[in-house]
């Protein structure tokens, strides 16, 4: 189910996976400069077999949802936040940054050109974004192209929890890292993802969703879940780990800090965090946070033998106190106190 008709998806049975929706917004850079851009069908596109994004993987994306609401309104989620992001990973990859009104305009319009593709209310889906930047110019020696092409795409997605709030089962590595430090961890780079893949691929071998890496100095304290932002309560207090460079700052991971200290009234400790600690009585509940992921329950966290289940393999309260408030928030349905909702 790749290239199909609007109105022949089953939004009710949509996964995570590619569909071909209507249009597309490709805008190109050349001689210093970025064009208008512009909204195209959505179709292949042609570059260079010497492009750099080919040879040496410079190359940046973002991923936003736009969603129905009860009312029929559609909505985005705090999206000045991801043109922010990434003009800060352009910059890691000596790209050129890209202006960020412009940025959230185009957000728009490719919404608005593929809105018969957003899943009904009801569905719990979305209209997932993919904003992407790539060095498209030719080059041979290692240095930045001269040309690149910012290209948004749409692909209608499930709901992340088709079968209820239910929690993954994950794995701490110790062999497998996915940042260091001085390296690309905080910049949301293709080729970060393309070296954590393999370790995903073990761990599902063994029956786990995914890995959760640890720093990759000591081996000892957490960084992040593969494609999400960790977050663990620990005698009510709400810790997680600092973004100090190897982390990916979860626009996600930025709202539920706040929405757990103004909301409810939690104390926040951004810092180190010992796997170790995940295996102490007062650990009790864990989760991970992303644009896909939503708020994603944590149900065990393993390591060689040692396995640990949260609140009996349940979602925690404080869990689901903060996916209720969030996604409360995203679809209009508690006051958008904070700002965050920008009506399409
Ligand atoms: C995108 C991403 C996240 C989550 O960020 P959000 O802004 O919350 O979607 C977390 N970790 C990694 C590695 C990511 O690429």
């Amino acid at each position: 189910m790749i290239n199909v008709d609007a109105k022949d998806i089953d939004y009710y049975s949509l996964g995570f996976d590619f569909i071909e929706t209507k249009a597309m917004f490709i805008s190109d850079y050349k001689n210093d400069k970025w064009d208008q851009g512009k909204l195209v069908p959505f179709g292949n596109i042609e570059i260079s077999p010497a492009a750099c994004v080919l040879n040496y993987g410079q190359e940046i994306f973002e991923g936003m949802k736009a969603l129905s609401t009860k009312k029929g309104d559609i909505t985005l989620f705090r999206p000045e936040e991801n043109a922010k992001r990434f003009n800060k990973s352009a910059e890691r990859l000596l790209m050129p940054t890209y202006d960020t009104h412009r940025f959230v305009q185009a957000i728009k319009q490719v919404v608005i050109a593929n809105k018969e593709y957003i899943p009904p209310y009801d569905t719990g889906g979305a209209l997932y974004i993919r904003p992407l930047m790539i060095g498209s110019g030719p080059i041979l020696g290692v240095k930045p192209a001269k040309e690149y092409k910012v290209i948004i795409f749409t692909v209608p997605v499930g709901p992340y929890f088709p079968q209820g709030f239910m929690g993954i089962d994950l794995e701490i590595t110790k062999e497998y890292t996915r940042a260091a430090p001085g390296g690309t961890g905080y910049a949301k780079t293709g080729s970060n993802y393309a070296g954590s893949m393999l370790a995903a691929k073990l761990t599902k071998e063994k029956g786990f969703s995914q890995v959760i890496f640890l720093d990759a100095v000591n081996k000892e304290y957490i960084e992040e879940v593969g494609t999400a932002n960790f977050f663990a309560v620990i005698e009510d207090k709400l810790v997680t780990p600092l973004t100090s460079g190897t982390i990916l700052p979860g626009i996600t991971r930025m709202s539920v800090i706040e929405l757990a200290a103004k909301k409810l009234g939690m104390v926040i400790e951004e810092r180190d965090v010992s796997y170790k600690e995940l295996f102490d009585d007062g650990c009790i509940e864990v989760f991970c946070t992303g644009t896909a992921a939503v708020i994603t329950p944590i149900k065990s966290v393993s390591i060689e033998q040692q396995k640990k289940v949260f609140s009996g393999g349940e979602p925690g309260q404080y869990t689901r106190k903060l996916y209720e408030l969030l996604t409360g928030i995203q679809r209009l349905e508690i006051e958008d106190e904070f700002n965050w909702v920008v009506v399409v």
